[in-house]
């Protein structure tokens, strides 16, 4: 919980930089997989200050882990992956192949995927090799992003890297997995800084600027945007903590545990594809200031789709939440468990959970319709985290305006009689 709010803080800052920061927070599940690689590096990712230093990273007092697994014929399908490694006969490996994405390219070291002859195997591959010369990672070109211009990524080739098994042959895929559970929360975070930081920018430009003989936060139209906009922002936030606190508590409760499996990925989807259509919105308030590079709107839009593509994008996500429920029933049991608490506390949130049950009518639940259930039950536990965090006329907002089947929610500022605009602002509006 404390990462996530220290990242919700950072991102809106700058959303660049946090890329290397949680791919090297996340790595540390995956190098545990290996206690003398985890020996070796752990200590140094844990470090609390940057080494920028190019030399070997044993000479560093901080390191930072990329990590490279997308090639140009497999992102989201990495078995598709063609790097390959060959044992080098002294307990390493050598590894010949590419990377068509591959972020922070100044990192010490990358973990990366590559096949053997048992399959596909996770490997990390540092800078330097051991004998002080460097390492056959070659980047080949930067990549001219859209946008997350502050990180730089790029396209490696590996010419005989040298590199360090972690985990078991063939189990490439099972060695990142509680990795990827990390950088998915980081995605959430992000977006949910990034919501964060376009609402700030909303609330202060409409509070400055006049039209119409009035401050525009003032004229009522302007007040049902900013007021719906502060509804998404709080719901982001509530469920990021939310996902936080089962990621805490994940160690010692099975129920928690069990809950993170499956509202991480719900989460991951909901939160980030939330992000650009809100970011549009709170640019379209600041009129055609919004619009050019002087300001901060333009790179926080081209920030915003950023999130939804990396670490699953939003099919490959809503496929994760349909396997999660097919070979974890007791993920499903857990984030029931959780909707049930505010039931009987608004007629909205009672009427959605009871449609989403329909979903689990047996043939009702297919990649089909696996879209529809991933929001409408990251929609629910969004409810369930504000009921639980939130003070109760945000909750009842919420409630009133993203789960009353008479909200269409096709665009901000149609607001429901029964939201309390007024709190809602003053509860968002940055005090300086
Ligand atoms: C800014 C940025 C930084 C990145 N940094 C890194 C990095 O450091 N390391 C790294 O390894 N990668 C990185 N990536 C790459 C990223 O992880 C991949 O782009 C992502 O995994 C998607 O893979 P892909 O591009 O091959 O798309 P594809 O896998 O071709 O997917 C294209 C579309 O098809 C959909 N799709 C895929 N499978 C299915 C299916 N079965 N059914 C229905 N729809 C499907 C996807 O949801 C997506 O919308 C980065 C990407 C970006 C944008």
């Amino acid at each position: 919980v404390l990462h996530g709010a220290m990242m919700i803080l950072m991102n809106q800052a700058d959303a660049g930089v946090t890329c290397p920061m949680s791919m090297t927070y996340a790595c540390v599940p995956a190098l545990q997989a290996d206690p003398e690689i985890a020996a070796k590096w752990v200590p140094r990712v844990q470090a609390a200050s940057y080494d920028p230093r190019f030399i070997p990273a044993d000479q560093k007092t901080g390191v930072t882990i990329g990590m490279a697994m997308t090639e140009k014929q497999g992102g989201s399908d990495v078995r598709a992956n063609t790097t390959r490694a060959v044992p080098d006969g002294q307990g390493a490996y050598i590894l010949t192949g590419h990377k068509w994405f591959c972020s922070a390219p100044m990192s010490d070291a990358f973990l990366t995927l590559a096949y053997t002859d048992e399959g596909l195997t996770c490997f990390l591959v540092p800078r330097w090799k051991p004998d002080g010369t460097r390492n056959g990672i070659h980047v080949m070109r930067l990549k001219d992003k859209m946008g997350d211009k502050s990180n730089a990524s790029s396209e490696i080739e590996y010419h005989g890297a040298w590199a360090e098994r972690l985990g078991e042959a063939g189990r490439g895929v099972r060695t990142i997995i509680d990795m990827v559970q990390h950088t998915r929360y980081d995605c959430i975070l992000g977006s949910t800084g990034g919501i964060r930081a376009a609402l700030v920018q909303a609330l202060w430009h409409t509070s400055q600027r006049r039209a119409f003989q009035k401050a525009l936060i003032d004229q009522p139209a302007m007040r049902a945007v900013l007021a719906d906009l502060v509804i998404e922002s709080e719901a982001a936030t509530a469920i990021a903590l939310r996902v936080g606190a089962s990621l805490d508590r994940a160690a010692t409760d099975e129920q928690e545990a069990a809950f993170m499996r499956l509202a991480t990925p719900l989460a991951k989807y909901w939160v980030c594809k939330r992000q650009p259509g809100f970011v549009y919105e709170a640019l379209e308030c600041h009129g055609g200031a919004g619009y050019v590079e002087e300001g901060p709107m333009p790179r926080l839009y081209r920030q915003s789709p950023l999130n939804a593509i990396w670490e699953g994008s939003g099919n490959v996500i809503a496929l994760d939440v349909l396997r999660a429920l097919s070979r974890e029933p007791d993920s499903l049991e857990a984030v029931q468990a959780e909707l049930k608490k505010p039931l009987g506390r608004h007629h909205a949130y009672d009427a959605h959970v009871g449609r989403l049950a329909d979903y689990l009518t047996p043939g009702n639940l297919h990649e089909g319709t696996a879209r529809g259930f991933a929001r409408d039950a990251a929609l629910a536990l969004q409810g369930a985290a504000l009921h639980e965090m939130a003070p109760d006329f945000v909750f009842e907002a919420f409630c009133a305006q993203r789960l009353s089947s008479d909200r269409n929610g096709l665009l901000y500022g149609d607001v429901s009689p029964d939201v309390d605009q007024a709190r809602l602002i003053e509860r968002a509006i940055p005090a300086v």
